[in-house]
């Protein structure tokens, strides 16, 4: 029989001290003594929390907890959340650093990657640290908070970076900062007049719903647009409180949207993916992404197979509203960056149709029109030569190159 953790276990904690984030975060769950108290552990449990100190700590709210069904060994939120000893278990293809975004570094803690966007790192602390966090690397060694100097730097770079137009503000969870250090950094932002719009990845409406204050709404919708992007895995994460964090989100304008990571044994599953993007559209919430699992150290025993990310895609689409089909995605290694992965749905084209089949199996012919040209009055008004794009196929599409050469290959 499961037991109601905050019933028992939280019996004479108040409701004010419970929907204050700050008695979330100080009474976080950190050792073996403590959480053994509250569930039920299983050796390699044991083992893995042990070790963890070391390195990628456990740290769990109280709420986060609170949602564990503790009849199930092998519950979805537990499994997300308490470390097993299969963490130190490292397979012959791991990295440390599997995105390669070290690499991509102009200034400490921003990631430029992609030709019109970056990556701002403001922490390396979170509220709850997932098991199969990709960033383990930096998260939760405490060396990576954003400073004035830092702050400066990177603002001093988008200054001269243009093309920029979208910063992600990301961690960590940099939520886990008070308002006052999130409002610097976002009003820093601001000052640079080509950035048009900002997103913050958290995971607090997950693990830490009462993080969301009315006070951090009133200051972060000052600098919209402001995208919020969440990290819902599984529906049983989205309760009550989760839903107030979200619709005060929304309501204040936020668009907000989530992503998932395909994991093992916890939402690998068809019909846990569908209820749970059913789930997030009831409240406002718009699937993003689902990520298959990085080749982060340790994480093997998360990984569920590409071929279950497809399988998912496929069951979604077509058989239940658009709204509710994100785009499953590889991030590929060595900092090859996001690859869409989707079933095939274009069986074969020629010069004057393309043939096509749906969701249910009915194969089509689409014609082409006769003439395939092109040429849009407008156009001109919307090229800006900086801005041109010369990245990848693109290149090969629009006439500058025949080929693309990877750097290794002699021409
Ligand atoms: C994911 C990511 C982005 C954002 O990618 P979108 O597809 O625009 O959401 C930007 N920079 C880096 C380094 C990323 O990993
Ligand atoms: S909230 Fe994000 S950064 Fe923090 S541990 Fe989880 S996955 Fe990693």
């Amino acid at each position: 029989m499961s037991i109601n953790i905050k019933e028992t276990y939280y019996k004479d904690i108040t409701d004010e001290q419970w929907n204050d984030y700050k008695w979330q975060f100080k009474n976080r769950v950190k050792t073996l003594k403590e959480l053994e108290q509250i569930i039920p552990l299983t050796e390699e449990e044991k083992e893995g929390i042990k070790k963890s100190f070391k390195d990628f700590k456990m740290a769990i709210t109280p709420h986060y907890l609170s949602l564990i069904n503790t009849a199930n060994p092998m519950d979805p939120i537990k499994l997300q959340s308490v470390p097993q000893d299969k963490e130190f278990y490292t397979g012959p293809f791991d990295l440390d650093d599997p995105l390669g975004e070290d690499h991509d570094m102009p200034v400490p803690n921003l990631v430029h990657r992609y030709p019109d966007r970056v990556l701002f790192l403001i922490t390396d602390q979170c509220s709850m640290y997932c098991r199969f966090c990709t960033r383990k690397r930096i998260v939760s060694d405490g060396s990576h908070q954003v400073d004035k100097t830092i702050l400066s730097q990177v603002v001093e770079y988008l200054h001269a970076h243009k093309e920029v137009r979208d910063v992600i503000i990301s961690g960590g969870d940099p939520l886990f900062m008070e308002d006052e250090k999130i409002e610097e950094v976002l009003k820093a932002l601001r000052e640079v007049p080509h950035i048009e719009i900002i997103r913050i990845g958290s995971r607090m409406p997950v693990v830490c719903p009462q993080r969301i204050t009315d006070d951090f709404v009133n200051m972060a919708k000052k600098y919209h647009p402001v995208y919020f992007n969440t990290h819902f895995n599984h529906p049983f994460e989205l309760e009550k409180d989760a839903e107030i964090a979200l619709a005060k989100l929304a309501d204040n304008g936020f668009v907000i949207g989530n992503q998932s990571v395909l994991l093992k044994n916890i939402n690998s599953d068809t019909v846990i993916m569908k209820a749970l993007m059913h789930k997030l559209l009831k409240n406002r919430v718009r699937p993003y992404y689902i990520y298959q699992c990085d080749l982060t150290s340790g994480i093997e025993h998360f990984r569920a197979p590409v071929s279950k990310g497809i399988e998912i895609m496929e069951e979604l689409r077509g058989h239940t509203s658009g709204l509710a089909v994100p785009v499953f995605v590889i991030d590929a290694p060595n900092g090859g960056g996001k690859v869409p992965i989707q079933p095939n749905y274009l069986l074969t084209q020629s010069p004057d149709k393309v043939i096509i089949r749906n969701y249910e199996g009915m194969v089509s012919t689409y014609i082409e029109p006769e003439d395939r040209n092109c040429k849009c009055s407008t156009s001109a008004q919307f090229q800006d030569p900086s801005k041109k794009s010369n990245v990848g196929v693109a290149n090969l599409l629009n006439g500058e190159h025949m080929s693309l050469y990877p750097h290794y290959t002699d021409k």
